[in-house]
């Protein structure tokens, strides 16, 4: 048999297709280990794999998630240069303004680490509620910064958007129905502030991919063209056209296809032409969100991909909107953007521990027994046969006389034993049928099934429910590398499990270059060594969704930075503990501790030792971890 190459960490990118999804964000290094390089590939780097070994050893549980601050804050720079460049090269006549929608992912160190980030390029942040509102009206932006206001709105929160701008913040209240027009003008009146408003106008054009549905006629916000005209004269008879600062529109996000958002802006930029001939003076044109990240790394219009750049897409917005305003002759806006998934992805990585293997049968050595069921003494005579000439046709009958042995059990015409043989037998012969298979010319598709049934799972110490929600409710897929090993050849497949008693708590759709692969290559696990899977790319929208279900509550979380001298756990949070997780169903935990200890108290079993330690474990429970710990 031809000798097989060794394997390297070269091989190993390719595997897990690193360089492809990464954005320079992680590599594999020279030791196998994978590594982060949050300023990008020129600057420092860490181990992922040191990090959360040493994690372990100060006694950290897993499963952590670890943020990078630092890539946030390359992702605002990046974005905004992006756009400085397009700018440039187009000789375009006004600025850029980002702006952050914090619904992606509200958490404290995420919304802090972009505004400061976003600081010297004026960068703003949008809420979609009146929370969302409370807690940016509070960050230290740019005074020029945006601040805009999207979704339903009540009094209360346009009161408050417009006790903002009255302190001074550039807050833009955007319309997102006709109807909160009225509210805007009187709650301005009452408080002798004149608004900023902005207009979401409802784009026929539609995105690409899974949020298709955001734009187009159907779409749940934005006005129509009749409630625009009629928008603009109401403001113009109170003699407040001039309040209409920006016009809005987001086609939905992750929009895989440039063509889309081409179309988009095409769109848009010529109803701002319009909107200033009516004479309403819009300085700001936002196009909102829709900046795709490649999670397969296939640079394609799949869904999970995208084909085009961050470059790509600057220019072909600053291009667009000033061919469409040159036609005519409409001074340039200033550009916005409400890039979320694109700025937050990236910076946090999910760790999970492997804690067991479940190994479909077939591995095993087999002695054929003297008395033998006939069925089971044909199936011997198979898998003693099976070549690179007779392998499907062998396959095709260990498959009928599996489906014969079944119909056996069931009359109860063989054993338990016999059945188990017959069962490791097939497997045994699956196997070989898939070895010889990938070596030689096979249907892809019985391949794949092949491949799928003799998958290793391996058992991960996560709830995807808790940590990885948008696998789960939206199909979406994530890159999954081993942490370590790298310089050496996977030898399983394997699909993930974790360990809710929910069957759909499962990971069996990875990354590939071409549609989706229905198994990860993973090392043999090794006896008293730990094997950590990083999941990808997870730091937009499902960051906040995820559910306590099975009450696995949240992870801990550190917070790392790298310079030159290494890693810095700046901040560790420690996961949610069983007694807040139960809580939050609407128990008390005094009282169910009460109620144990009436139970212990009263019970003639127990000798009061074990009344004590009964009680001692019951009270580490409510305080402890609510994953697996040992
Ligand atoms: C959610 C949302 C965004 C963010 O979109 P991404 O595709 O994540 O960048 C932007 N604008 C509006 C109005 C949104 O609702």
């Amino acid at each position: 048999m031809e000798k097989l190459k060794r394997y390297t960490v070269k091989d190993a990118e390719e595997t897990y297709l690193v360089p492809q999804w990464a954005a320079g964000f992680f590599r594999v290094g020279e030791d196998g280990q994978l590594e982060v390089t949050p300023e990008g590939n020129g600057g420092p780097s860490a181990s992922l794999y040191e990090i959360v070994s040493d994690l372990r050893d100060e006694g950290r549980p897993l499963p952590v998630l670890l943020r990078f601050p630092q890539i946030l804050a390359a992702r605002v720079v990046e974005l905004n240069e992006a756009f400085r460049r397009a700018i440039q090269k187009y000789e375009y006549k006004a600025e850029y303004r980002g702006l952050y929608p914090v619904k992606v992912n509200q958490r404290r160190i995420v919304v802090e680490t972009i505004a400061k980030a976003g600081r010297p390029y004026a960068h703003g942040l949008e809420a979609g509620s009146k929370a969302e509102l409370a807690l940016i009206l509070a960050q230290d932006l740019h005074p020029e910064a945006i601040i805009a206001c999207n979704g339903f709105k009540d009094d209360d929160f346009i009161r408050l958007a417009l006790m903002g701008k009255k302190l001074g913040k550039n807050v833009i209240i955007t319309l997102e129905k006709f109807a909160e027009l009225g509210r805007v003008m009187r709650i301005a009146k009452e408080l002798g502030v004149e608004p900023s408003i902005g207009i979401r106008y409802k784009l026929k054009a539609k995105g690409s991919g899974q949020w298709e549905e955001s734009g187009g006629e159907s779409a749940k916000f934005g006005l129509t063209t009749p409630e625009i005209i009629r928008a603009v004269d109401l403001l113009a008879k109170a003699g407040m056209l001039g309040t209409i600062a920006m016009l809005h529109s987001h086609v939905g996000s992750q929009v895989t296809d440039i063509r889309r958002i081409k179309q988009a802006v095409r769109e848009i930029a010529q109803t701002y032409v319009q909107l200033r001939k009516l004479g309403a003076p819009v300085r700001y044109l936002n196009l909102g969100g829709g900046l795709a990240v490649d999670y397969d790394g296939s640079k394609t219009a799949f869904y999970a991909s995208a084909n085009y750049t961050l470059s790509e897409y600057a220019e072909d917005l600053v291009y667009v909107t000033k061919e469409v305003c040159d036609g005519h002759g409409e001074p340039h806006p200033i550009l916005v953007t409400e890039s979320g998934r694109a700025i937050t992805a990236y910076h946090s990585v999910l760790v999970l521990e492997v804690v067991d293997t479940i190994r479909p049968p077939g591995e095993e050595k087999l002695e054929e027994p003297p008395d033998a069921h006939p069925v089971v003494a044909d199936m011997f005579d198979l898998a003693r046969s099976i070549s690179a000439k007779n392998y499907r046709e062998v396959y095709h009958d260990a498959f009928s006389n599996k489906d014969t042995v079944q119909n056996l059990y069931d009359l109860g015409l063989i054993s338990l034993r016999d059945r188990a043989l017959a069962e490791s037998l097939f497997y045994q012969i699956a196997r070989k049928t898939l070895k010889l298979a990938l070596e030689l010319d096979y249907p892809a598709d019985e391949l794949e099934d092949l491949q799928k049934m003799l998958a290793d799972k391996l058992v991960c110490n996560f709830s995807l429910f808790q940590s990885l929600p948008d696998s789960w409710a939206i199909k979406q897929m994530f890159p999954i590398v081993p942490l370590n090993r790298l310089d050496e050849r996977p030898t399983r497949e394997a699909t993930l499990v974790d360990i809710t008693c929910d069957s759909d708590g499962k990971f069996d759709r990875f990354i590939d270059l071409h549609d989706v692969r229905n198994t990860l290559p993973v090392h043999e696990l090794r006896p008293g060594e730990r094997y950590y899977l990083g999941v990808f790319l997870t730091g937009a929208y499902q960051d906040v969704l995820g559910n306590s279900h099975n009450l696995f509550g949240r992870i801990g979380e550190a917070h790392v930075t790298i310079d030159e001298d290494g890693y810095d756990i700046e901040r560790f949070v420690v996961g949610e503990k069983a007694r807040r997780v139960i809580e939050k169903m609407g128990y008390e935990d005094d009282e169910l501790a009460e109620a144990v200890e009436k139970l212990v108290r009263s019970s003639k079993k127990l000798t009061p030792a074990e009344k004590g330690a009964f009680m001692e474990q019951y009270a580490r429970e409510l305080v402890g971890y609510t994953y697996l710990e040992d």
